[in-house]
């Protein structure tokens, strides 16, 4: 058995080395932002650890009592801990529930495994409790935590853990497996652009491309350059694009006139995108801040109508370009 995906191969190797010779953390911290595929990898780190014939590479022989319990889902010797329903935090009561499992003598030779997920959810009072299991950890318990944000768990608890970083690896090994994955008319462009719009995650792009955002950032981008030269109206451009969300179409202008200023050169004229003069600046700022503040009424539903929401994204866009630069009106 390999890791779960392939940019993972790194990770897994260093887990299994350090299981084969014993010396595994009896904690992991397994961080690195949301579409990595970390849960997935957690989850395989518990079933090889759980595998009572492992082979000195890592792979899990999928046959023995541990595999078979563990794909059952229901092996005695693993906990899955995340919030329940109806909540957003993970609560020291469910912390205590651990403590119990690891005061009970486990059922089979093999470690005791608790996943988190997502660990940097825990309240101050379960993070609290974890902290002095993990001082004083029982015999044979590891914990894998999982977390999408690494400064959202406290320092004394990440001092107990060993860090895995899961952002780490080769840009073209995620996207050949985006490649492989999605339907295989999705241009490389469009592969490319899935990933960027999804802070360089391939589950992320993957959903991405499933929902068609490539095709409407570029949609977006052509509007704004043509109301940026005053050859669409906010209005029409709101229209346009109206059956995207508000919060969605926000967040690809926050990273057009983003991207447009990273571009932005020091000295260099206007090119074909004809948005780039680095008098400009101030305009994408401008637009940058205002387009801030919509995002923020965005996450205040029933404040404002979608296309209400729409409107002030596109105006202030349309705002920021009046009067449009004698050198856009081409
Ligand atoms: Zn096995």
């Amino acid at each position: 058995m390999s890791a779960p995906y392939p940019w993972q191969a790194g990770q897994w190797g260093q887990i299994c080395r350090n299981a084969g010779d014993g010396r595994l953390a009896h904690a992991l911290l397994l961080h690195g932002r949301s579409g990595l595929g970390k849960h997935a990898f957690a989850q395989a780190v518990a079933g090889m650890l759980l595998c009572e014939s492992r082979a000195s590479t890592g792979a899990v022989c999928g046959s023995c009592r541990g595999c078979t319990l563990f794909r059952a889902g229901n092996h005695p010797d693993f906990r899955a801990v995340s919030p329940l329903e109806d909540s957003t935090t993970i609560t020291i009561d469910q912390i205590r529930a651990l403590i119990d499992f690891y005061t009970l003598k486990a059922h089979y030779l093999g470690p005791k495994v608790v996943l988190l997920h997502p660990a940097d959810v825990m309240n101050r009072a379960a993070s609290n409790a974890l902290l002095k299991v993990l001082e004083e950890p029982p015999a044979g318990a590891t914990f894998l935590l999982v977390a999408n944000a690494y400064d959202r768990i406290t320092p004394t608890i990440r001092s107990r853990c060993q860090a895995l970083a899961m952002d780490k690896f080769d840009d073209e090994i995620a996207l050949a497996w985006l490649a492989a994955t999605v339907d295989d008319t999705a241009a490389a462009a469009d592969l490319h652009a899935a990933f960027q719009l999804a802070n360089r995650t391939p589950l992320g792009a993957r959903d991405a491309l499933a929902a068609g955002l490539p095709r409407l950032a570029g949609q977006i981008g052509l509007q704004m350059e043509q109301v940026a030269r005053g050859r669409l109206h906010a209005s029409q451009a709101a229209q346009r694009c109206a059956e995207a969300a508000p919060a969605l179409t926000a967040d690809l202008m926050y990273r057009r006139a983003h991207q447009l200023l990273v571009e932005l050169p020091a000295t260099a004229p206007t090119d074909s995108i004809g948005l780039r003069d680095a008098l400009h600046s101030q305009r994408l700022f401008k637009f940058i801040d205002a387009v801030t503040e919509v995002k923020g009424l965005c996450l205040a539903p029933a404040t404002y109508r979608d296309g209400d929401l729409l409107d002030m994204l596109w105006r202030a866009w349309m705002q920021a370009w009046r009067p449009v630069p004698t050198e856009l009106q081409r």
